[in-house]
Order: C-alpha cells, then structure tokens, then sequence
C-alpha cells in the first residue's frame, strides 16, 4: 500500500511538475512571494528577487533548500516544474483563526480526531514541494478570516513513511487533498487537487451537505 502511494505521490509530482526529476525537487518556499503590484522581469517571476536577473541571490536560496537542480533556477521560481506558481504573499492568518499543525507522529489517527467540535473542519493533506498546496493554503487563510466557524488542521505528508500516508492517502490520486469534517467530526466529503475556479465552491458544496 505504502509502495503504491510512493509511486502516485511520486507521479504527482511529475503530473505537477512537468519534470522527470520528481526526487530532485527542493522545497518551495515563500521567499519568492512579492507584495502589491509585483514588477515581473523577462522570466515572468518578480524582478525584485530573481536569481537569473540577480545570480548573487542564488546563495540564499540555495541555503534554505529552495533550489530546483534541473533548471538551476529557485524552486519557487521554477514555472517549467510548476506552472502555476503565483508570488503573491499568503493572506495574514487571523489571530484568532483555529489553525493547527498536526505532529508527524499522530497522521495515522483516525481523521475524525482531527476535528475541532463545533466547527467545520478543514484538513489539509499537503507536502511543501507541492504548488497546488501553496494555493490550498491561500484559500484557506481567506475562509478562516471571513468565517470563524472554520478550523484548518495540517498534515504534512512530505515524508512518504509518515503514518498520514498509509493512514488516509493510500486510495488518493495525488496532493494537494482537503477533508471536510462536520461540526460532529463527521466526514462529509473530500477536494482532491486544486483548481482556482472551482476549489472554494467544491468545499462549500461540501460543506451545505451538513444537515
Ligand atoms: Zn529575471
Ligand atoms: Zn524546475
């Protein structure tokens, strides 16, 4: 089961990444991010931090882990591995927002233990070389400040021996993934991948599904 769950987050990182080289990927991080009107230089990624326009940034990247081998550019840059990278910044997480990581060691959990009672809550499967997971988030932070009903419980699923992926993801085609818990902690239903068009409604469908 693991095996077969190694093998789909591997293809989807090839089927997110366009790359061969899923194994290489670095992390993306938020350090290509720019706020307000962003000046994008000739290779569509923000001027202002550009590694290509700018070699001397390449050190700091490089040191946190946000390099891409291949194309020898920062992964957070790298819209040959994901097209659909945006820059802009993550909205602010309300200080009241009911948002929480979930230890590695308790992935495998039952995923009704996740929830927050009385709340409708969000889990979000995710890994941090995933593009499509930088977008979840975007849209999460925007539910959790416009509706305080909402709980967002992460599980990272970067490590393929962590208990998450044989506990929950072994039937899933791929990452990004969102539960939808009930105010009872009930499932209601699931959002496999991201699409920016569709993503909000698909959870809300899920969400009006509670009596
Ligand atoms: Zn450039
Ligand atoms: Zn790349």
């Amino acid at each position: 089961m693991r095996k077969r769950w190694m093998t789909v987050l591997l293809a989807a990182t090839c089927w997110m990444t366009a790359c061969g080289g899923a194994t290489q990927h670095g992390q993306l991080t938020r350090m290509s991010a720019a706020e307000g009107a962003v000046a994008l230089c000739e290779h569509e990624v923000p001027a202002a931090v550009c590694t290509r326009c700018n070699p001397a940034f390449e050190a700091k990247f490089k040191e946190s882990g946000d390099w891409c081998p291949p194309h020898k550019r920062p992964e957070s840059q790298c819209l040959l591995c994901h097209p659909t990278l945006k820059f802009e910044p993550l909205p602010e997480l309300p200080a009241e927002a009911d948002y929480a990581e979930i230890a590695v060691a308790d992935g495998g959990k039952p995923i009704e233990s996740f929830a927050s009672p009385g709340k409708v809550t969000l889990v979000d499967f995710y890994a941090n070389w995933c593009a499509g997971c930088q977008n979840v988030e975007t849209e999460l932070r925007k539910l959790l400040a416009a509706d305080p009903a909402v709980a967002v419980r992460k599980v990272s699923v970067t490590d393929w021996e962590s208990p998450a992926v044989a506990a929950h993801l072994s039937e899933i085609a791929g990452l990004p993934y969102v539960v939808v818990l009930g105010r009872t902690g009930k499932v209601l239903g699931a959002v496999q991948g991201f699409d920016e068009a569709t993503f909000a409604a698909k959870l809300a469908a899920i969400r009006a599904t509670e009596p």
